[in-house]
């Protein structure tokens, strides 16, 4: 097997963002969720490469949508750790404070719909933060799985999980307690550098 995508390691422990995250679901949602998009990522090139090799595209459609769903969920999943770290939470400061206030009106407002964002989707998904270079302003996009519902060509800068295998271990269907629980724990200067890095690449 291709073994282009790897898994990375979580930047902490296990048991580190507890008590906001269980041990035990971020186990099950590193090491089983995001190692299967990792697993299903390199499988779909081998079968691509396959499909190639014999010039049978018989099943490209399919292909073409499980690449993109199983890339898209590893590139989620290990920003979304990253975006994560212990004794964090709090709010941002700087640069990233002051794009938020200037393109959302204050944090509350921001965090507010953000929340919403997330609890609200119909099915699996998740709820970002992005860097939208054309108008130059930071935008909340409601993702559809792994990669529908995206404005195309922004930056994702935080993202937040919200499909059922995130949080149903733990909080049942008490949904909003994690979505709730999850502002405890958010990386501000990490979150902070990829706005930056990302409002000032070149285009
Ligand atoms: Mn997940």
């Amino acid at each position: 097997m291709a073994t282009t995508y790897k898994l990375p390691e979580l930047p902490y422990a296990v048991d580190a963002l507890e008590p906001h995250i269980s041990a035990r679901v971020m186990a099950l949602h590193h090491d089983k969720h995001h190692a299967a998009y990792v697993k299903g990522a390199n499988e779909t090139l081998d079968a691509l490469a396959q499909a190639r090799a014999k010039r049978d595209f018989a099943s490209i459609a399919g292909l073409e949508r499980a690449l993109a769903f199983n890339v898209s969920g590893h590139v989620l999943h290990s920003l979304f750790w990253t975006c994560l770290a212990p004794r964090a939470g709090r709010q941002p400061d700087g640069k990233l404070a002051a794009a938020i206030e200037r393109d959302f009106g204050d944090f509350d407002a921001f965090k507010t719909q953000l929340t919403q964002a997330a609890t609200t989707i119909m099915g699996s998904g998740w709820a970002a933060l992005g860097w939208e270079p054309l108008a130059g302003r930071l935008i909340i996009t409601q993702v559809y799985d792994h990669q529908s519902n995206v404005a195309q060509g922004s930056d994702p800068v935080m993202v937040l999980d919200a499909w059922e295998h995130a949080y149903y271990l733990q909080y049942e269907n008490r949904k909003a307690e994690y979505f709730d629980a999850i502002w405890n724990v958010w990386n501000w200067p990490v979150i902070g550098r990829r706005f930056e890095t990302a409002a000032t690449a070149a285009r």
